[in-house]
């Protein structure tokens, strides 16, 4: 199969497995999502939403959030790991919010990536699910799915995210970038597999016999 069969079967069958996929991290507005998504960083989805109710409690919204104390965020914030670094980042985005965006998140992605504990996937999925512009957010998952199945030689996670723009069209990258997730999480976890297990590889690769090393991101 040609790269771009790979890519148009796999974005049938995806849609097929995952017609609507939510988004998994719970929130109600672009910054409770921003500090939810900066909260996932080296932690599941599931442990940040076990979070992030307590601080909602504290503060949900960047007004009250600037006037808390750092240690009172990070003594809630712990079980996400990282906290001395989330909980000055969660401090200070929110007095940056104020000061220089009227106190609203805002569906840009520059200014989203100088905000602190705020990287390019973090932006990405802010601008793809608090305000559904086109993005492709690439982590470690996605990284490794798009080498097992042929449609990134996994140089980098920039480079992965510039190669699945390219094969996909825009209107499909905020939901692929969900449904890939799902399907790593269901199916191609990290360790496991070989790559000649389930329908997607063995129908782009019925020829693959030996296991498919990928690199990390
Ligand atoms: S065969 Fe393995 S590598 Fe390929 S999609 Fe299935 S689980 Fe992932």
């Amino acid at each position: 199969m040609l790269k771009k069969e790979r890519a148009h079967y796999i974005l049938k069958e995806l849609q097929r497995l995952y017609p609507e996929p939510p988004i998994p991290l719970d929130h109600k507005d672009p910054y409770t999502l921003l500090v939810a998504v900066l909260l996932s960083a080296q932690c599941t989805d599931e442990r940040v939403n076990q979070v992030t109710p307590s601080l909602w409690q504290l503060a949900d919204n960047c007004v009250d959030m600037a006037s808390k104390e750092v240690e009172a965020i990070k003594a809630i914030i712990r079980p996400c790991g990282l906290s001395p670094q989330k909980s000055k980042a969660i401090k200070r985005l929110s007095e940056i919010l104020i000061e220089e965006h009227e106190g609203q998140v805002p569906a840009d992605m520059e200014a989203l990536e100088r905000l602190p504990g705020v990287g390019h996937k973090t932006a990405s999925v802010v601008m793809a699910q608090a305000f559904g512009e086109p993005a492709f957010p690439v982590d470690t998952h996605i990284h490794r799915l798009a080498q097992r199945w042929g449609l990134s030689n996994g140089k980098n996670v920039a480079q992965t995210e510039k190669d699945l723009k390219k094969l996909f069209p825009k209107e499909k990258w905020n939901e692929l970038h969900l449904q890939i997730i799902y399907y790593g999480r269901e199916y191609c976890s990290a360790r496991g597999c070989d790559g000649t297990i389930c329908p997607i590889c063995t129908t782009c690769y019925p020829k693959r016999k030996t296991p498919k090393i990928t690199k990390k991101a």
